[in-house]
């Protein structure tokens, strides 16, 4: 099946406009026809590097801002979020998220990403059972290596950093939360990361707000990648990496959200927000973090950040406010996401593009929307049902579009 759309963004160097864009589905009622969209743009799903999937809590639980988010950890855990979010699961060491409620809140933490295009997902945790990254509709990477951080290492779970990335043999990205803070004890951290021999081509490291430029330099050279966290930084910290110094350098950069208990509310916020914050950045680099550079960091296949005009399993097809999609990009809401497809799955939409799809009714939660149908995969608001009954009351999450 094709759609006609007014562009399509096929990689971050490429715009199709006019373009004829196809999807590959075993669900396709009739893979022949095609399907004229006005005012919309294709592109592929995105791609956030960092999540706390278990974390997608709202409001923040920030009180006041710290030096070093070392002791946010310990300090959140009495704030009035998680202590809500604790009547729901709490978690114990070594996490293990299959336990208890936690699949409720972590599959929450999915529905955020999903319900603003994203596919793809980095969740920051000690590695899970093979179930629950099963348990998803979007993917949830599984081959990783991790520590937590340098300087609390891993007190969550997984093996000390150096066994850690001795098994990523080189193949898969190892993942460290490194230098967020402005204190002494962040500062150090960079330095103890290269002496353990742990600064590699396959180390992605997140935030780096101490981060100098000799050492973002250091990150440059050794081909390393850096997830900035920008809102999270700024609501923590006060403050976020040097993020000129890694552009000029040739950092490979790539964007993440965190949870909502520090960071953004979704993906769309977090570009939005950075776009408004450094409006000189071309939107073309700031869709790269979230598509290209994301591949290289996390080491997927590269048809994951490319769209093409034939044999796509998977597609985002984005309501056109403005005629460019960078642009577009960051005047969307997830509101605007006509369909998002996954590996030829539906996911989420317009109900009457869904008519296009030979799929079960029950597998779907159907909801209107500024008089739109719309559909999504599986049952959050049944995840939102069980929720409220354990609260005693109804919790609103800022991500949850059938919920605004
Ligand atoms: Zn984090």
């Amino acid at each position: 099946m094709k759609f006609s759309v007014d562009a399509a963004l096929l990689d971050a160097d490429t715009i199709r406009n006019r373009a004829f864009i196809e999807l590959k589905s075993k669900l396709l009622n009739d893979t022949s026809s095609t399907v004229l969209l006005k005012d919309c743009h294709a592109l592929r799903p995105f791609i956030n590097s960092h999540d706390h999937l278990i974390g997608n809590w709202y409001p923040p639980a920030i009180e006041h801002t710290f030096t070093n988010a070392n002791r946010w950890v310990n300090d959140m855990r009495e704030s009035p979020p998680v202590k809500e979010r604790d009547l729901i699961f709490r978690n114990t060491l070594p996490m293990d998220f299959m336990k208890g409620r936690g699949k409720l809140l972590s599959r929450l933490g999915g529905y955020k990403n999903l319900f603003s295009g994203v596919t793809i997902v980095q969740d920051h945790a000690p590695r899970q059972k093979k179930s629950y990254y099963d348990m998803f509709p979007i993917e949830i990477i599984r081959r990783y290596r991790q520590c937590h951080s340098i300087s609390l290492g891993n007190f969550w779970g997984g093996e000390d950093p150096v066994e850690e990335w001795k098994a990523t043999k080189g193949t898969e990205p190892f993942i460290v939360h490194l230098g967020e803070g402005t204190d002494q004890e962040s500062s150090r951290e960079f330095s103890r990361l290269k002496e353990l021999g742990l600064l590699q081509p396959n180390t992605l490291l997140i935030h780096g707000i101490s981060l100098t430029r000799d050492e973002i330099k250091s990150c440059a050279e050794a081909g390393a990648s850096i997830c900035w966290v920008l809102t999270s930084n700024l609501q923590l910290i006060r403050k976020t990496i040097d993020i000129d110094t890694c552009l000029l350098e040739g950092v490979n950069v790539v964007i993440g959200t965190d949870s909502t208990l520090s960071g953004s509310i979704n993906l769309l916020h977090e570009i939005k927000f950075a776009h408004r914050r450094f409006p000189y950045i071309p939107l073309r680099t700031i869709y790269r973090m979230i598509s290209e550079n994301a591949v290289r960091a996390l080491h997927l296949p590269h048809k994951n950040s490319r769209l093409s005009e034939r044999g796509n399993e998977s597609l985002l097809l984005l309501r056109a406010h403005r005629s460019d999609p960078f642009e577009n990009l960051m005047a969307v809401n997830n509101d605007d996401i006509i369909l998002l497809v996954h590996k030829g799955l539906p996911l989420y939409g317009f109900r009457k593009l869904l008519a296009h799809f030979d799929i079960y009714d029950e597998d779907y939660f159907f909801y209107a929307k500024d008089g739109i149908e719309r559909f999504v995969i599986g049952h959050p608001e049944k995840i939102m049902e069980e929720i409220n009954h354990i609260l005693g009351y109804p919790k609103k999450l800022p991500y949850l579009p059938f919920q605004q």
